[in-house]
């Protein structure tokens, strides 16, 4: 039972349906000058229709010195309050609370967005924006703790239920609080009290101003994970002043910009992992504490408030994969679920083409379109057969079917997941078997009939007579046309994770992406000698920078040999020939040669049908080389619209 997450809860005088929350994420789906979108409406209506009890929204600036970046939401003027009442308007029907995240940026800004210096404490550049910032003088800090409070009183007129102080992550009221980045001599630096004074200042403006009853939220890291940043104990100690100040609740996040990392928490981050820094904070407070951090399981969720961890659990991410995560839990539909898998591939990256603009998830490419790309019934339902069951088609396959298309999946493996069953064997990728799982699942909902162990023809179509066949069958792993290529130590990294073929004790992995340095993952912790070559200039280049990060440190500490910008011209008995730098080189002595170079496309079945079919459509790999993200937007896409 969830009976734990079901309750509600109290933050002040506010009243929590339950304890799921949406926490500010910067969606980029506001309008250019800061202004709410319906883009943002819709996004936000999705969350509450799905369940969550309380939605923080994205970091609203409070003064244009202070902008994070184009396009976030603004709050420094009473202009913006007819369109931020739009977001409580629209979401207080489903019974959600609304809270509006208030920001400053200070260092963590450029001249290049906000148009003058950055400000903040000290002069002192924050080591990833590294532009030296103006050291802000105790007026212009008074200006400041004065312009909190306007856009904390601006909330309260526009609906809102409360704010959120964004107080994390190295932004303004964060840096004040650290040592790591306060090295002031007045009475806003120094000891632990003197660093609070601005954020105590600004929660008592916001409470002047806003009056009493409004609920403050302030956000904070329990640990800032860099060197001389705040730990958890300090965290403690300022967590009491704060709440001796007058804060509502108390949101434990973690890091700052420069322990980033940490912040973005890829897959190799335990879920949950910020938990008991969000537990020392509620033993020192009585206010109620919201825990975020990698937490994408409602058995995990419920743990937290049944053990008294924390009062409302944050789902970020999960709430990108899944806006229906709430109501999935209540109905006991678990395994309907879509798993966030922690790629950090499309909410934290680029999108799949120029019209692919704002937050989406690749688990999930309605996030952010939720009022444009919609699951409608289908007008005239057809026969359609899908050909491959890897992430592309399995998508397309359950939409249809919801849409009350009948749908016939056909695979020629005899279990489904594609690549995605490679993928999911690297250690920390088992999500994307869940994803898998998911997929089945959503498809054996609506009545997809699936077939596995059976291999599409121009035979098989001709008998079943479907009215369009989507192919997404994947491609070929590509084997390069060069001397040697057929060598009998050569394998495809796609068969040693699948269990298809083994490795010796010293391996070279040809193909330094995302699949050859996972490979090496898997091979370096069963401690294999591993090389790898690759001809881009950086290895993982296609990955994350966070996932980057964790991944370079274990494949450092398996003593991998990592060769970029090599041109491989050649394969030897047990090694390879390559060109670096103009010159010829050459890598030998290995018992097993990985290929790790990507797909090519296999559409040859294509003309064929069309011969045979009304439609016929090519997605994903079987198309043109591409990751899982664009061949699951594309299934959506093409279903939505059938
Ligand atoms: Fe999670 Fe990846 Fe979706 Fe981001 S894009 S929310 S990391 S599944």
């Amino acid at each position: 039972s969830f009976s734990a997450l079901f309750s509600p809860a109290r933050i002040g005088t506010m009243e929590v349906k339950n304890r799921f929350v949406v926490p500010a994420i910067l969606s980029g789906l506001a309008n250019p000058d800061g202004t709410v979108s319906d883009r943002l409406i819709d996004y936000w209506v999705a969350r509450a229709r799905g369940g969550f009890g309380l939605l923080i929204t994205e970091l609203s600036c409070v003064d244009p010195s202070g902008k994070a970046a184009p396009g976030q939401l603004g709050v420094w003027d009473d202009a913006f309050i007819p369109g931020l009442r739009k977001l409580p308007e629209a979401v207080h029907p489903y019974g959600a609370k609304i809270a509006l995240q208030i920001h400053h940026a200070g260092r963590e800004t450029s001249r290049a967005v906000t148009g003058s210096q950055p400000v903040a404490p000290s002069a002192v550049p924050c080591p990833i924006v590294r532009e030296i910032p103006r050291e802000l003088t105790p007026a212009e800090i008074e200006e400041l703790i004065e312009k909190f409070g306007a856009a904390a009183r601006r909330a309260k007129r526009a609906g809102f239920d409360a704010v959120e102080i964004h107080a994390c992550h190295g932004c303004l009221v964060s840096d004040f609080m650290s040592a790591y980045a306060n090295k002031r001599l007045d009475g806003y630096g120094g000891d632990l009290r003197g660093r609070m004074r601005f954020a105590m200042a600004v929660v008592e403006k916001i409470r002047s101003l806003a009056g009493p009853d409004f609920p403050v939220l302030f956000r904070m890291s329990g640990a800032e994970r860099v060197p001389g940043g705040r730990a958890i104990m300090e965290s403690k100690a300022a967590a009491r002043l704060l709440e001796e100040a007058g804060v509502s609740a108390i949101h434990v996040s973690t890091g700052v910009n420069a322990s980033g990392p940490w912040i973005v928490a890829p897959a190799c981050v335990s879920p949950g992992y910020n938990v008991a820094d969000a537990a020392a904070i509620k033993e020192a407070v009585g206010v109620p504490v919201l825990a975020v951090g990698r937490i994408n399981d409602p058995d995990l969720a419920e743990e937290i408030i049944r053990t008294g961890q924390a009062d409302l659990i944050s789902l970020g991410r999960e709430s990108l994969a899944d806006p229906e995560f709430p109501n999935k839990v209540a109905d006991g539909r678990n395994e309907e679920i879509a798993p966030c898998i922690a790629c950090m591939q499309r909410c934290q990256g680029r999108g799949i083409d120029e019209n692919d603009t704002g937050v989406s998830c690749l688990v999930n490419p309605f996030c952010g379109k939720e009022g444009t790309l919609k699951i409608a019934p289908a007008a005239q339902p057809k026969r359609i057969l899908v050909a491959g069951a890897g992430p592309g088609g399995l998508e397309a396959a359950w939409i249809l079917a919801q849409r009350g298309h009948r749908v016939t999946l056909y695979e020629k493996e005899p279990v489904p997941g594609g690549q995605y069953r490679s993928g999911a064997v690297p250690p920390f990728k088992q999500d994307i078997a869940k994803a898998v799982r998911y997929y089945l699942r959503m498809g054996q909902k609506y009545g997809v009939d699936y077939r596995f162990g059976t291999a599409v023809t121009a035979d098989l179509v001709r008998r079943e007579q479907p009215d369009a066949v989507i192919l997404a069958t994947g491609g070929q792993p590509l084997v390069p046309e060069l001397e040697g290529a057929d060598g009998p130590r050569i394998i495809q990294a796609a068969d040693l994770l699948a269990g298809r073929a083994t490795a010796g004790e010293r391996v070279l992995i040809v193909g330094g992406g995302m699949v050859g340095v996972e490979t090496a993952d898997f091979l370096g912790e069963r401690r294999h000698g591993v090389t790898i070559v690759e001809r881009l200039p950086q290895l993982a280049g296609d990955l994350n920078p966070a996932v980057q990060y964790f991944l370079f440190e274990r494949l450092q500490r398996y003593g991998v040999t990592m060769i970029s910008g090599a041109q491989v011209t050649a394969f030897l008995e047990d090694g390879v020939r390559y060109e670096q730098d103009g010159r010829q080189q050459s890598l030998t002595g290995f018992d097993t040669i990985v290929l790790a170079m990507g797909v090519r496309p296999d559409h040859s079945l294509a003309e064929e049908l069309r011969e045979l079919v009304p439609q016929v459509f090519v997605i994903g790999d079987a198309l043109k080389p591409r990751k899982a993200l664009e061949a699951i937007a594309e299934g959506a896409r093409l279903a939505v619209g059938m």
